[in-house]
């Protein structure tokens, strides 16, 4: 059996540790955020307010945007994403918070010139997505007007929303009378938040808005 006087000394020593862990931990820094260690050329402010515009995330945005080195997934080249570069992709190009650099320059050029030269039918959404937009641009004839229909019942709900805003882009009093009719009919609150219904809506009420 241990004395009270024992039994003191191992609290005293318990407390000390608690309260040197307690110590540590408040003076190290949020692990979930980029390191600064000093003010250095290779880091950039983060713009939280771009950010925060842009970005819907549970997750911690950065403060500072820090040199990132990373081998490119195609050539297994060491490289580095630069903080000037990520403020670019983050701030102006908006590209998503989770995202990051995996290719470097040379390989993402080759990628893309392949993705470009694979011939027709390689970037389908894109060259509907195309089309339906240099529609918007001329007087509606019965073909164009077809195509929107058409485009309106698409797989891609990105296409749908196209095509609305080429309705409205036309502008005729029945197109307009369509688009206002998806308005009204956007649905409530409730279970099923993302539908096309509720998408339409959304897309129907910003085109006529540009329009106006
Ligand atoms: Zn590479």
């Amino acid at each position: 059996m241990k004395s009270n006087k024992q039994r003191r000394a191992e609290i005293k020593a318990h407390r000390r540790q608690r309260a040197a862990a307690l110590a540590t931990r408040s003076f190290e820094p949020d692990a979930r955020l980029p390191r600064v260690v000093a003010y250095l050329p290779d880091q950039e402010r983060a713009d939280r307010a771009v950010l925060l515009r842009y970005h819907n995330t549970y997750g911690p945005l950065p403060v500072f945007y820090v040199a990132r080195p990373f081998v490119c997934r195609d050539c297994g080249a060491q490289e580095v994403w630069t903080a000037k570069q990520q403020k670019w992709w983050y701030e102006v190009a908006h590209g998503h918070i989770d995202s990051s650099a995996v290719r470097c320059l040379a390989c993402r050029r080759v990628r893309r010139e392949r993705l470009r030269s694979t011939g027709p039918g390689a970037n389908l959404l894109g060259e509907q997505t195309n089309r339906l937009r240099a529609l918007g641009q001329a007087r509606p004839n019965e073909k164009a007007v077809a195509e929107v229909e058409a485009a309106l019942q698409s797989k891609w709900w990105s296409l749908r929303v196209v095509a609305i805003q080429t309705m409205a882009r036309w502008g005729d009093a029945e197109q307009v009378e369509r688009l206002k009719a998806m308005v009204a009919a956007r649905p409530a609150g409730g279970r099923r938040y993302w539908c096309w219904e509720r998408v339409a809506a959304d897309a129907a009420m910003c085109a006529l808005i540009r329009r106006e």
